[in-house]
């Protein structure tokens, strides 16, 4: 590695970051990261801290899961690389879209769709929906409704499904016949309720319209995050996704499932689908697959569309969609260690009951702090929202968010701002003492910030 001073000097004159301004870069330089043992990442100064983010919500399992690095060893010396396209395919991916099929058995999902991360996975989604409809013999299906507030990465087709105008403005136009609906957010919606339940109702019915005014038979698909995560964690309320569900079905509207963040644990359930027990025609997933140890995404796939393609003997079923890294053997490899890991570690039920434990301890710095305006989320994902003004829900100003952030960070623990927004979703294996630790370097953050 080359000296400090090299590397803080040059990150940002060639590098530049994803969604960050150049110029900032260079003029706030970003900490560098250079090691990270169990959940704690050290920094290039010697800083060790807790890392609260989780690398990118992917990390579930930390950093020093020696099966999975292993298995990335193996598969390197054995075979690392070939091809999944039409003449070729590799051990590992195969075995990895047998695990998954019984993985998401309960999700209703049994084919798997390889891809390099979350953004392909929810391009591979809305091209699927799409074509399964010409190939059910409805091709003018062709339209997206989403979510405000959501969001679906960073291809031109899950920018047009991305619900925040700051993802979407620098790259108009984007995909025609896309629609959104509002963001599921007692905290903030149009209904002038915080009443979850009638903020679900009236969705379905601003669905409803939607539906009747496009046309059901124009309408390919409703995207969502069971959970919205980038938007802010915003957690539906338990009706939401029934109640969306059965509209798709009465509408034949496809049902396309973002979990990229909310598969494999992050919840406290198995899959966002499955905590709201909805069943998704197509899911999009990725990060936390191989532990964020090696790029690698899947679309999973449900019976019905799988046996619509299949059965189709027509050129209009042939995929014409994929990547050369689709079924890559490392990640793969990856991947079938990591499942291991999660399903004997059960950090699904570790996300719960550690999120139970970080819900307290982050609705006392609510009560103590004037600064929280709201604290929300389930498992290990969790926002608080901090505000001027708590009565008129006034953002808090960006200086004091970042404040709240550099005094964690000095105090011990990594957590992430995005807006007004404190994010925190930590590795789904940390501790209670772990969490004591993220609700104290808040505190002290937070303390800082608001001036007490
Ligand atoms: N969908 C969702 C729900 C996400 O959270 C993300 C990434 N945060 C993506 C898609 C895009 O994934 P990637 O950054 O791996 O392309």
């Amino acid at each position: 590695m080359r000296e400090t001073n090299f590397l803080i000097e040059n990150n940002a004159r060639q590098l530049w970051h994803p969604m960050a301004h150049p110029a900032d870069m260079q003029a706030n330089p970003p900490r560098i990261i250079t090691s990270a043992r169990g959940v704690e990442i050290t920094d290039i100064h010697g800083k060790t801290v807790l890392d609260g983010v989780g690398g990118l919500w992917n990390v579930n399992l930390g950093y020093s899961c020696d099966p999975i690095k292993q298995a990335i060893k193996d598969q390197l010396d054995e075979l690392p690389y070939y091809s999944t396209f039409r003449g070729t395919t590799n051990a590992p991916s195969i075995e990895l879209a047998y695990e998954l099929a019984e993985w998401f058995k309960p999700d209703g999902l049994s084919r798997a769709f390889f891809t390099s991360g979350g953004s392909d996975s929810v391009e591979t989604c809305l091209r699927l929906a799409r074509q399964y409809h010409r190939v059910n013999g409805q091709p003018e299906r062709t339209k997206f409704i989403a979510l405000k507030k959501g969001y679906h990465g960073t291809h031109f087709g899950g920018a047009s499904v991305n619900g925040n105008q700051h993802f979407r403005r620098n790259y108009e136009p984007l995909l025609p016949g896309v629609y959104h609906l509002p963001a599921p957010w007692p905290y903030r919606n149009p209904f002038g309720t915080e009443d979850g339940a009638e903020i679900a109702a009236a969705i379905g019915r601003l669905f409803e319209e939607e539906i009747a005014f496009q046309g059901a038979d124009t309408i390919a698909a409703l995207i969502l995050e069971p959970v919205l995560g980038s938007g802010g964690i915003i957690v539906p309320h338990e009706s939401f996704l029934p109640l969306m569900r059965e509209i798709c079905d009465r509408h034949g509207i496809l049902l396309i499932a973002d979990e990229v963040i909310t598969a494999f644990g992050r919840t406290g359930a198995w899959t966002g689908s499955r905590l709201w027990g909805i069943k998704p025609d197509l899911m999009s997933t990725a990060k936390a697959i191989t532990n964020g140890y090696f790029p690698f995404g899947v679309a999973m796939i449900s019976e019905t569309i799988a046996q619509a393609f299949e059965s189709n003997k027509n050129t209009l079923a042939t995929i014409s969609h994929g990547y050369t890294y689709s079924g890559h053997p490392i990640g793969a490899a990856a991947a079938i260690a990591t499942l291991k890991e999660i399903r004997r570690l059960d950090v699904a039920t570790n996300a719960a009951a550690r999120g139970a434990e970080l819900d307290q301890g982050l609705d006392g710095l609510k009560a103590r702090h004037e600064l929280v305006g709201d604290v929300r989320g389930i498992g290990l994902m969790w926002a608080l929202e901090l505000v001027g003004d708590r009565a008129r829900k006034t953002p808090a100003a960006k200086d004091v968010v970042q404040k709240v952030q550099d005094i964690a960070y000095e105090a011990g623990v990594l957590v992430r701002t995005s807006g007004a927004n404190v994010i925190i979703s930590p590795p789904l294996v940390i501790t209670a003492g772990d969490v004591a630790r993220i609700v104290a370097a808040l505190d002290a953050g937070l303390s800082a910030a608001g001036g007490r």
